[in-house]
């Protein structure tokens, strides 16, 4: 049956009459699915999303929009036999699919937990610590991160429907920024699928998310300043987009994901019989007919030491002898079709154009068998892999990528020659490097890093549990600078934040205090009558203050603090080395005798509210305690966050301790479980 695919457009799912475009299958070329998106109003979808969506996401905490993304990813679940099954037409298999469909859910569920974990249960983030402007301390700043008041126009590629529209979407929405998705035609009615499940999940708030069947029509016209376009497919049409009058005119952001010619990189050490050879070639073979190469992670230049070539060489053909081609529907461990005929005359294309630098030293694009299905109508091709003749002066082996089951292995004479030719991809995704000598890691790391977003280095240590050189992971970096588009996604709260305006926000610390539900250091504390551990969490305010009474530090008090724990070591017990020490004065206190002598100081004895202590953090000790001082504490209730639990909450204290002179001697952050009403 042949579907016609629909858009949702302001809250509604909408068919196109004219305009379409009919969808082949990639396996056996029969139409699957029709798409246009004639008739659409992209101005009112974009209006829609900022007004209505918007509004809605940036009403709900990042707690709160997390919580959604985990339903959706769990709704999805449920429904994931559906979309493999119609995933088949794409000539995904199952490995590919678990990729796509598994990946782009996992992500889901990576962000909603980063989310609730990362990020406070408040409408802003504040990014970085308080900067004190003025000597007075009066006049104080910091940064805030807000989501944009725009939409995210998120344009994908063909070869992950599900993992490519997720991955975007994930971080847009824990921002609060509304969603317009147009996934790449020619399997669009897999992400369409998706797409639905989204929608009927009624999970998102109405204009969080929209969904573009067929072209983007004039919707780019219709963008601003607080709009974001991000990208993933051709170098081609990113240079397209990125010229585009209107996007450049009103500075819309722009985010790229484009062709890049992704290295495997065999170091030096790792020579035939080593584990590391054996890796590379696993990984290499992996990465040419996983997707049928169909990967923007896909390695496309193989680089090996010269006098590895020909080992290297009969190693690869040798496992490349074993890839199957047949239809990814039978369940059977083969390499499906490329996504249709043209990608696959495309392929053709940029191999003969490999041909002038390289000869193929396996396969052939033209022909190839594959088992049960019609090679002619399916868009067949098996992997293909070329040997550079001249790799120092040849140029199309480094910028051409050929989106398919391709790869073309180069021999480097020395490790310096070899990070020369990784630089001239121009920038890409990954690179791979396959050492196990540190020296060698060093030298490449440094010297290729700046022209990559991601380096799998690998060895015999980690490969056991290596996630592989191809896969983006939610917590990393996913982009590329100069020929990989120059964007950056994921990356744990990284791709988040692209998604927000970054604000210094200058003014009093009281003002800073309130806005952030922070305490800042200068702002007003409340010093009740009750001692603040007598209260519960519900009752504790923001700035809520205990300052203790004095304490001397003896001589007596280090020694014995010493006998007691062991710790005796010069600085505290010996004169004439203290002394010598430049930091000291003399014996002077520890820092841990300080900490304690400071809790015993502050705490409220008795049972209460407060539960536990569970750590400290950006503990400093600024000025030595030498015998004879006294020490003081002020402990400020600093901001609260409800914990999971529901019968505590986390508290974190600013903690202050100060001389006779007033002088700061330590500080840090206390952090305590404070009981909720209910738990009484
Ligand atoms: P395209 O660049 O042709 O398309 C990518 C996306 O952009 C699709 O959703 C496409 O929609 C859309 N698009 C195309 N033109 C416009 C436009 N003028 N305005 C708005 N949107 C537009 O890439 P493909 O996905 O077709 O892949 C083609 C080649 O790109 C591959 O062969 C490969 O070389 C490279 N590629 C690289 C990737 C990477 O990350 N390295 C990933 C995927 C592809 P529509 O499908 O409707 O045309």
């Amino acid at each position: 049956m042949v579907v016609t695919l629909q858009s949702y457009a302001l809250g509604r799912w909408v068919g196109a009459g004219e305009g379409l475009v009919d969808i082949h299958s990639a396996v056996d070329g029969r139409v699957v699915a029709r798409a246009s998106s004639a008739g659409l109003d992209f101005e009112a979808m974009a209006v829609h999303a900022r007004k209505v969506g918007g509004a809605a996401l940036r009403a709900m905490t990042f707690h709160q929009r997390a919580e959604r993304l985990k339903s959706l990813a769990q709704h999805l679940t449920a429904h994931k036999p559906a979309l493999y099954e119609l995933a088949g037409d794409t000539g995904a298999t199952k490995r590919d699919n678990f990729v796509d469909i598994d990946g782009g859910i996992g992500t889901l569920f990576a962000y909603s937990s980063r989310g609730r974990r990362e990020l406070p249960d408040e409408k802003l983030i504040v990014d970085g610590p308080v900067e004190t402007l003025s000597k007075g301390g009066s006049f104080s700043g910091l940064h805030i991160l807000t989501p944009l008041e725009g939409v995210a126009v998120h344009i994908n590629a063909f070869n992950f429907p599900c993992w490519g529209m997720l991955e975007k979407f994930a971080p847009a929405i824990l921002a609060g920024v509304p969603v317009i998705a147009k996934p790449a035609t020619v399997t669009a009615y897999v992400a369409e699928a998706v797409a639905r499940l989204i929608v009927e999940s009624g999970l998102l708030p109405d204009g969080a998310f929209q969904f573009i069947a067929g072209s983007t029509g004039d919707l780019l016209d219709h963008l601003g300043g607080q709009d974001i376009v991000s990208f993933t497919g051709s170098a081609a049409t990113a240079a397209r987009l990125r010229a585009h009058k209107g996007l450049m005119e009103r500075s819309v952001r722009f985010v790229a994901e484009q062709d890049s010619l992704n290295a495997a990189l065999l170091g030096p050490d790792a020579q035939p019989g080593t584990p590391e050879f054996d890796l590379f070639v696993r990984e290499v073979v992996n990465e040419m007919t996983a997707k049928t190469g169909q990967k923007c992670t896909a390695i496309r230049r193989i680089l090996v030491p010269s006098g590895v070539e020909e080992a290297a060489i009969s190693a690869l053909c040798e496992k490349l002898s074993r890839v199957r081609m047949g239809d990814p529907r039978g369940g059977e461990k083969v390499m499906g079709p490329l996504v249709g005929l043209e990608q696959r005359e495309d392929v053709r294309r940029q191999v003969a154009k490999l041909r002038e630098e390289a000869d193929i030293v396996f396969g052939d694009p033209d022909h190839c068998t594959a088992d049960g299905v019609d090679t002619q109508k399916g868009a067949f091709m098996g992997p293909v892999l070329l040997k550079a003749r001249d790799p120092k002066s040849a140029a199309h082996v480094h910028v051409t990528e050929a989106f398919g089951p391709v790869a073309t292995l180069m021999a480097y004479e020395g490790l310096a020659d070899a990070i020369d030719l990784v630089r001239k991809g121009e920038g890409s995704l990954v690179a791979s490097l396959y050492t196990h000598d540190d020296g060698v890691a060093q030298e490449a790391i440094l010297g290729i890093a700046p022209y990559h977003g991601r380096l799998h280095v690998l060895d015999r240590d980690c490969a056991g549990e290596s996630t592989g050189h191809g896969s983006p992971l939610p917590m990393l970096v996913h982009g590329g600078p100069g020929r990989a588009g120059g964007g950056e996604e994921l990356g744990g709260l990284r791709g988040v934040f692209h998604y927000m305006q970054r604000t210094a926000i200058q003014g009093s610390p009281a003002r800073l205090a309130a806005l952030t539900r922070s305490w800042v250091r200068g702002a007003r504390t409340e010093t009740q009558g009750e001692h603040p551990f007598r209260h519960d969490f519900e009752t504790l305010a923001v700035g809520d203050t205990v300052e203790t009474p004095r304490r001397r530090i003896t001589l007596a008090d280090i020694e014995h603090f010493a006998d007691f724990t062991g710790d005796r070591f010069y600085a505290h017990m010996d004169e004439e080395a203290a002394s010598a020490n430049p930091f000291f004065p003399g014996r002077v206190a520890h820092g841990y005798l300080i900490l304690s002598f400071a809790a015993g100081l502050f705490v409220d004895p008795a049972p209460g509210p407060l539960l536990a202590n569970y750590g400290l953090d950006n503990l400093r000790f600024l000025k030595p305690v030498s015998p004879g001082d006294d020490i003081r504490v002020r402990l400020t209730v600093k901001n609260k966050r409800p914990a999971r639990e529901p019968d505590y909450g986390e508290v974190r204290w600013d903690v202050e301790i100060f001389n006779q002179e007033d002088e700061t001697v330590a500080r840090y952050d206390l952090l305590t479980m404070s009981a909720r009403p209910t738990a009484h």
